[in-house]
Protein backbone atom coordinates (compact mmCIF):
# COMPACT_ATOMS: atom_id res chain seq x y z
CA UNK A 1 0.00 0.00 0.00
CA UNK A 2 1.72 3.29 -1.12
CA UNK A 3 1.30 5.62 2.22
CA UNK A 4 3.63 8.55 0.35
CA UNK A 5 0.02 10.76 -0.24
CA UNK A 6 0.28 11.45 3.19
CA UNK A 7 4.08 11.48 3.84
CA UNK A 8 2.88 14.95 1.25
CA UNK A 9 0.13 15.94 3.62
CA UNK A 10 0.53 19.88 4.60
CA UNK A 11 -1.27 22.36 6.74
CA UNK A 12 -4.60 23.99 5.38
CA UNK A 13 -5.86 25.67 8.26
CA UNK A 14 -7.67 25.60 11.91
CA UNK A 15 -11.05 26.33 12.57
CA UNK A 16 -12.71 27.87 15.55
CA UNK A 17 -16.54 28.64 14.10
CA UNK A 18 -18.12 26.40 11.81
CA UNK A 19 -18.49 29.59 9.26
CA UNK A 20 -14.36 29.28 8.84
CA UNK A 21 -14.77 25.85 7.14
CA UNK A 22 -12.78 25.13 4.25
CA UNK A 23 -14.86 23.79 1.36
CA UNK A 24 -16.84 21.00 1.67
CA UNK A 25 -15.77 19.21 -1.53
CA UNK A 26 -13.64 16.21 -2.70
CA UNK A 27 -13.34 14.01 0.50
CA UNK A 28 -12.18 14.15 4.32
CA UNK A 29 -11.30 11.88 6.93
CA UNK A 30 -11.52 12.83 10.74
CA UNK A 31 -9.80 11.34 13.57
CA UNK A 32 -11.42 11.36 16.43
CA UNK A 33 -11.06 10.48 20.62
CA UNK A 34 -10.54 11.58 24.25
CA UNK A 35 -7.61 13.82 25.09
CA UNK A 36 -4.41 11.82 25.29
CA UNK A 37 -5.33 8.65 23.58
CA UNK A 38 -2.71 9.15 20.96
CA UNK A 39 -4.40 11.62 18.25
CA UNK A 40 -1.48 13.99 17.22
CA UNK A 41 0.78 11.10 17.51
CA UNK A 42 -1.11 8.79 15.33
CA UNK A 43 -1.63 11.49 12.80
CA UNK A 44 1.92 12.28 12.87
CA UNK A 45 3.00 8.98 12.25
CA UNK A 46 0.59 8.32 9.43
CA UNK A 47 2.26 11.30 7.62
CA UNK A 48 5.63 11.06 8.78
CA UNK A 49 5.97 14.07 10.01
CA UNK A 50 6.75 14.89 13.40
CA UNK A 51 5.05 18.34 14.37
CA UNK A 52 1.99 18.25 11.84
CA UNK A 53 -0.30 17.86 14.52
CA UNK A 54 0.47 19.23 17.53
CA UNK A 55 1.35 16.26 20.64
CA UNK A 56 1.86 17.16 24.25
CA UNK A 57 1.67 15.53 27.14
CA UNK A 58 -0.77 18.20 28.33
CA UNK A 59 -4.53 16.79 27.84
CA UNK A 60 -6.81 18.73 25.63
CA UNK A 61 -4.23 20.67 23.40
CA UNK A 62 -6.36 20.65 19.97
CA UNK A 63 -8.47 23.03 20.72
CA UNK A 64 -9.70 23.67 16.94
CA UNK A 65 -10.41 21.54 14.45
CA UNK A 66 -7.19 21.27 11.96
CA UNK A 67 -7.68 20.30 8.16
CA UNK A 68 -4.29 18.47 6.53
CA UNK A 69 -4.32 18.75 2.57
CA UNK A 70 -3.86 15.73 0.74
CA UNK A 71 -3.65 16.47 -2.69
CA UNK A 72 -6.20 18.05 -4.47
CA UNK A 73 -9.57 16.44 -3.43
CA UNK A 74 -8.30 14.96 -0.37
CA UNK A 75 -7.98 16.45 3.60
CA UNK A 76 -6.90 14.87 7.34
CA UNK A 77 -9.06 16.33 9.93
CA UNK A 78 -8.20 16.97 13.42
CA UNK A 79 -10.99 17.24 15.99
CA UNK A 80 -10.32 18.53 19.23
CA UNK A 81 -9.67 16.23 21.59
CA UNK A 82 -13.19 15.19 23.69
CA UNK A 83 -13.13 14.33 27.65
CA UNK A 84 -10.95 17.40 28.83
CA UNK A 85 -12.43 17.74 32.37
CA UNK A 86 -10.05 20.75 33.42
CA UNK A 87 -11.38 23.20 30.69
CA UNK A 88 -13.81 25.41 32.04
CA UNK A 89 -17.66 24.96 30.88
CA UNK A 90 -18.39 27.73 28.30
CA UNK A 91 -15.16 26.30 26.11
CA UNK A 92 -16.32 22.78 26.77
CA UNK A 93 -19.65 23.94 25.50
CA UNK A 94 -18.32 25.29 22.51
CA UNK A 95 -16.41 22.64 21.09
CA UNK A 96 -19.32 20.79 21.22
CA UNK A 97 -21.00 23.21 19.13
CA UNK A 98 -18.51 22.92 16.78
CA UNK A 99 -17.85 19.43 16.66
CA UNK A 100 -21.83 18.49 16.40
CA UNK A 101 -22.01 21.09 13.81
CA UNK A 102 -19.09 19.65 11.76
CA UNK A 103 -19.95 16.00 11.72
CA UNK A 104 -23.41 16.77 11.33
CA UNK A 105 -23.42 19.06 8.20
CA UNK A 106 -20.09 18.11 6.39
CA UNK A 107 -20.85 16.43 2.63
CA UNK A 108 -17.69 15.45 2.23
CA UNK A 109 -16.98 13.20 5.18
CA UNK A 110 -16.38 9.88 3.88
CA UNK A 111 -15.03 8.63 7.52
CA UNK A 112 -14.03 8.82 10.79
CA UNK A 113 -11.20 6.98 12.47
CA UNK A 114 -11.88 6.44 16.34
CA UNK A 115 -8.22 6.77 18.28
CA UNK A 116 -8.65 4.92 21.45
CA UNK A 117 -5.84 4.04 24.26
CA UNK A 118 -5.94 0.27 23.99
CA UNK A 119 -5.42 -0.12 28.22
CA UNK A 120 -8.85 2.21 28.78
CA UNK A 121 -10.59 0.35 25.75
CA UNK A 122 -13.65 2.41 24.61
CA UNK A 123 -15.18 4.89 26.93
CA UNK A 124 -18.91 6.41 26.71
CA UNK A 125 -17.94 9.05 24.88
CA UNK A 126 -16.69 6.75 22.50
CA UNK A 127 -19.15 4.47 22.67
CA UNK A 128 -21.71 7.70 21.49
CA UNK A 129 -19.17 8.87 18.81
CA UNK A 130 -19.53 5.02 17.33
CA UNK A 131 -23.53 4.55 17.98
CA UNK A 132 -23.60 7.95 16.18
CA UNK A 133 -21.56 7.08 13.21
CA UNK A 134 -24.02 3.78 13.48
CA UNK A 135 -26.78 5.71 12.92
CA UNK A 136 -25.50 8.12 9.89
CA UNK A 137 -23.87 4.93 7.78
CA UNK A 138 -20.34 6.75 8.62
CA UNK A 139 -17.65 4.33 8.07
CA UNK A 140 -15.44 4.04 11.14
CA UNK A 141 -11.94 2.24 11.96
CA UNK A 142 -11.10 1.60 15.49
CA UNK A 143 -7.42 2.68 16.23
CA UNK A 144 -6.27 0.65 19.42
CA UNK A 145 -3.47 2.80 19.93
CA UNK A 146 -0.30 2.19 22.20
CA UNK A 147 -0.86 -1.55 22.23
CA UNK A 148 3.19 -1.47 22.69
CA UNK A 149 2.05 -1.09 26.43
CA UNK A 150 -0.07 -4.43 26.21
CA UNK A 151 1.48 -8.37 25.63
CA UNK A 152 0.39 -9.55 22.17
CA UNK A 153 -2.35 -11.73 23.40
CA UNK A 154 -4.01 -8.88 25.87
CA UNK A 155 -3.74 -7.07 22.54
CA UNK A 156 -5.56 -9.44 20.56
CA UNK A 157 -8.46 -9.78 23.24
CA UNK A 158 -9.21 -6.26 23.55
CA UNK A 159 -9.55 -5.84 19.74
CA UNK A 160 -11.78 -8.66 19.27
CA UNK A 161 -14.04 -7.33 22.02
CA UNK A 162 -14.06 -4.01 20.01
CA UNK A 163 -15.00 -5.84 16.83
CA UNK A 164 -17.74 -6.94 18.76
CA UNK A 165 -19.48 -4.50 19.44
CA UNK A 166 -18.89 -2.46 16.45
CA UNK A 167 -21.56 -2.36 13.91
CA UNK A 168 -21.84 -3.01 9.76
CA UNK A 169 -19.31 -0.18 8.76
CA UNK A 170 -17.25 -0.17 11.64
CA UNK A 171 -13.40 -2.31 11.82
CA UNK A 172 -10.63 -2.29 14.86
CA UNK A 173 -7.03 -2.98 14.94
CA UNK A 174 -4.17 -2.39 16.86
CA UNK A 175 -1.91 0.20 16.20
CA UNK A 176 0.72 1.72 18.37
CA UNK A 177 2.03 5.26 16.96
CA UNK A 178 5.06 4.89 19.06
CA UNK A 179 6.42 2.16 17.36
CA UNK A 180 4.38 3.19 14.14
CA UNK A 181 2.44 -0.37 13.90
CA UNK A 182 -0.70 -0.89 11.98
CA UNK A 183 0.34 1.87 9.56
CA UNK A 184 -0.53 0.35 6.75
CA UNK A 185 -4.07 -1.42 7.81
CA UNK A 186 -5.08 2.55 8.86
CA UNK A 187 -4.13 3.35 5.08
CA UNK A 188 -5.73 0.37 3.58
CA UNK A 189 -9.18 1.80 5.35
CA UNK A 190 -8.37 5.44 4.41
CA UNK A 191 -7.45 4.79 0.66
CA UNK A 192 -11.17 2.74 0.74
CA UNK A 193 -12.86 6.04 1.71
CA UNK A 194 -10.84 8.23 0.28
CA UNK A 195 -10.51 6.46 -2.98
CA UNK A 196 -13.55 7.75 -5.28
CA UNK A 197 -12.19 11.67 -4.58
CA UNK A 198 -8.72 10.69 -5.43
CA UNK A 199 -9.70 9.17 -8.84
CA UNK A 200 -12.67 11.60 -9.99
CA UNK A 201 -11.46 15.56 -11.12
CA UNK A 202 -14.68 16.49 -9.37
CA UNK A 203 -16.51 14.57 -6.77
CA UNK A 204 -19.68 16.54 -6.45
CA UNK A 205 -19.50 17.08 -10.26
CA UNK A 206 -19.51 13.57 -11.10
CA UNK A 207 -22.61 12.59 -9.47
CA UNK A 208 -21.12 10.52 -6.40
CA UNK A 209 -23.13 12.68 -3.80
CA UNK A 210 -24.95 9.68 -2.88
CA UNK A 211 -21.81 7.86 -1.31
CA UNK A 212 -21.81 11.08 1.14
CA UNK A 213 -23.32 12.03 4.34
CA UNK A 214 -26.58 13.99 4.70
CA UNK A 215 -27.90 14.72 8.31
CA UNK A 216 -29.57 17.45 9.58
CA UNK A 217 -27.70 20.52 11.37
CA UNK A 218 -27.70 19.68 15.00
CA UNK A 219 -27.68 16.55 15.07
CA UNK A 220 -24.34 15.46 16.06
CA UNK A 221 -23.18 13.44 18.88
CA UNK A 222 -21.95 15.89 21.47
CA UNK A 223 -18.91 14.61 22.42
CA UNK A 224 -17.42 17.57 24.33
CA UNK A 225 -19.69 16.17 27.14
CA UNK A 226 -17.47 14.00 29.61
P1 LIG B 1 -3.70 13.44 21.94
O1 LIG B 1 -4.05 14.30 23.12
O2 LIG B 1 -4.75 12.38 21.73
O3 LIG B 1 -3.37 14.18 20.68
O4 LIG B 1 -2.41 12.60 22.37
P2 LIG B 1 -0.84 12.81 22.04
O5 LIG B 1 -0.54 12.37 20.64
O6 LIG B 1 -0.41 14.16 22.46
O7 LIG B 1 -0.23 11.68 23.01
C1 LIG B 1 -0.48 11.67 24.38
C2 LIG B 1 0.65 10.93 25.09
O8 LIG B 1 0.62 9.55 24.71
C3 LIG B 1 2.03 11.45 24.70
O9 LIG B 1 2.84 11.42 25.87
C4 LIG B 1 2.52 10.45 23.67
O10 LIG B 1 3.92 10.35 23.62
C5 LIG B 1 1.88 9.16 24.17
N1 LIG B 1 1.64 8.20 23.07
C6 LIG B 1 0.96 8.43 21.92
N2 LIG B 1 0.91 7.31 21.17
C7 LIG B 1 1.58 6.35 21.84
C8 LIG B 1 1.88 4.96 21.57
O11 LIG B 1 1.55 4.38 20.53
N3 LIG B 1 2.56 4.29 22.54
C9 LIG B 1 2.95 4.87 23.69
N4 LIG B 1 3.60 4.11 24.57
N5 LIG B 1 2.71 6.18 23.99
C10 LIG B 1 2.03 6.91 23.06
Amino acid sequence: MDQRRYHNASYLCSVHELSQLPADTGAEVVFAGRSNAGKSSVINALTQQKKLARTSKQPGCTRQINFFQLGRNARLVDLPGYGYARAPDSLKAHWGRLIDGYLAQRRSLAGLVLIVDIRRSLAEPDTRMLAWCEARGLPVQVLLNKADKLSGGAARRVCLEVEKRLGPGGGAQLFSAAEKSGLEELVQALEAWLEPAGSTPDFQEAGLQGHLLRVAPGAGPDPSSK
